[in-house]
């Protein structure tokens, strides 16, 4: 009999009703047959709720009670969702990560599963009951409680999805899908059919916070496809998949904007080897996530290394940053009025003009180009942070990504113009140049 896996996150099980509604659809998917495992998260903004709590507490709380508290918001939701299945006259059996054995590292706060035993939840389900999983949360092996990260019962889904095999994996929200932008900056944003793992992992590292990076990472190496969708409609939403071939066809699948970021730049760094390497070590010892890096280097043998950062760890890094530039003997400059915003799409690798367009777009309304970081599937541009909705709108125009849009979309048989797979991309050659005289190297860390 063929799994089917479903997920209802906060908003989906914010109150008696909403749970009922979700009930419903684990009923419906019961009765036509299939064994159904729906995994739920803490109802409506409960977990936002017990970190107030804890914050009222301390200001630091040990993060292994900090699991033990977040944890309990996934419980109420299984017992309650399970009481409404039996209400409904259908046996339904609610089960802890313990319960289960999801078992995760003992990093508290961001876990990782390391294994689930489906023995219980197999058993439970020949025996025709349907099985209510407490997502977001783990067990290590010592039988400590752990969390997966906020947003971890997408991470869940998936993992139990893989392990039970199941042939859908359903994940129910608040939004009708994946969009080609936050339809509350670009109102013309359109719904996808359909996405590339790959994409959705650039997309929501870009700014485009659908779905918990971890989870989609996950489905890719067990080749999971997820469908994200309403609970609040039957409409089909998006599937997020493995690349087809004919996906390339699309240059641009979506855009992305990081409303705000910070940059720090260290000027007249002597330009030899080991200085990037100490740069960044010091940077990791002290746990400052990094995002972009750009080194440019000249004849005078100095470099230039800038690289972005959240600006909530802007004060911890300059404290850092200050440190290094009086040992090196260079210059540091610190800037918080940055945004970031990006296209994304695996038919870059086939498309030529990708830069252009995007420059162009930005360039006509005025907009400073900062910096520019590329991988092979995604171009971003660094632009001030109050350029950045306009920037979304026209960049998310000129690839006719809205309604009625896909005029960049390729036919199938127009190969004329398209470059072969693999060979690098002239717009990308360019992108990374901003000088002629200098040779410059951007990297996504
Ligand atoms: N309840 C947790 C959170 O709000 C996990 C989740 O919703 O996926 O982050
Ligand atoms: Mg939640």
């Amino acid at each position: 009999m063929s799994v089917i896996a479903m997920k209802f996150g906060g908003t989906s099980v914010g109150d008696a009703e909403k749970i009922r509604a979700a009930a419903r659809r684990a009923v419906n998917a019961h009765k036509k047959g299939h064994q159904v495992v729906v995994v739920v998260s803490a109802m409506g903004k409960s977990t936002d709720q017990l970190v107030a709590l804890a914050e009222q507490i301390t200001p630091n709380p040990p993060k292994r009670e900090m699991d033990q508290l977040l944890a309990t918001g996934e419980q109420v939701t299984i017992s309650l969702m399970a009481m409404a299945l039996e209400e409904m006259g259908v046996e339904a059996i609610s089960f802890t990560a313990g319960q289960i054995g999801i078992v995760t590292d003992d990093v508290h706060t961001k876990a990782r599963i390391k294994r689930i035993d489906v023995r219980r939840i197999r058993d439970a389900l020949e025996n025709g009951r349907v099985v209510i999983a407490a997502g977001f949360q783990g067990v290590t092996e010592s039988g400590a409680i752990t969390t997966l990260g906020r947003g971890g019962s997408n991470v869940t889904l998936v993992a139990l999805a893989a392990a039970l095999n199941a042939e859908v994996c359903e994940n129910y929200t608040d939004v009708d899908g994946i969009y080609t932008a936050d339809p509350r900056l670009v109102p013309t944003a359109r719904k996808l059919d359909r996405i590339s793992y790959d994409e959705m992992l650039e997309l929501s590292s870009l700014g485009a916070s659908v779905l918990h990076n971890r989870a989609v990472e996950f489905a890719k190496k067990y080749n999971v496809p997820i469908h994200v969708r309403s609970s609040l409609n039957n409409r089909k939403g998006t599937m997020i998949v493995a690349e087809t071939e004919d996906m390339e066809r699309i240059v641009v699948s979506g855009a992305a904007l990081k409303d705000r970021l910070a940059r720090i730049t260290l000027r007249e760094v002597p330009d030899r080897p080991g200085v990037a390497a100490k740069v960044f070590h010091t940077m990791a010892t002290n746990r400052i996530v990094v995002d972009d890096i750009i080194q440019t280097t000249d004849e005078s043998g100095r470099a230039t290394v800038s690289f972005t950062v959240e600006p909530g760890d802007l004060p911890e890094a300059r404290a850092v940053v200050d440190k290094l530039r009086d040992d090196m003997g260079c210059k540091a400059l610190y800037e918080d009025h940055l945004a970031k915003v990006s296209v994304v799409g695996v038919g870059m690798r086939v498309h030529t003009g990708v830069a252009e367009r995007m420059f162009e777009a930005l360039a006509a309304a005025g907009i400073n180009i900062e910096n520019i970081t590329t991988s092979e599937i995604k171009l971003s541009c660094l632009i001030d942070r109050d350029q950045g909705a306009k920037a979304m709108q026209l960049v998310h125009d000129a690839f006719d990504l809205g309604e009625g849009g896909r005029k960049t979309r390729v036919p199938k048989s127009a190969k004329a113009g398209r470059k072969k797979k693999s060979s690098p991309k002239a717009g990308r050659a360019k992108a990374a140049k901003k000088s002629p005289k200098r040779k410059s190297k951007s990297k996504k860390k």
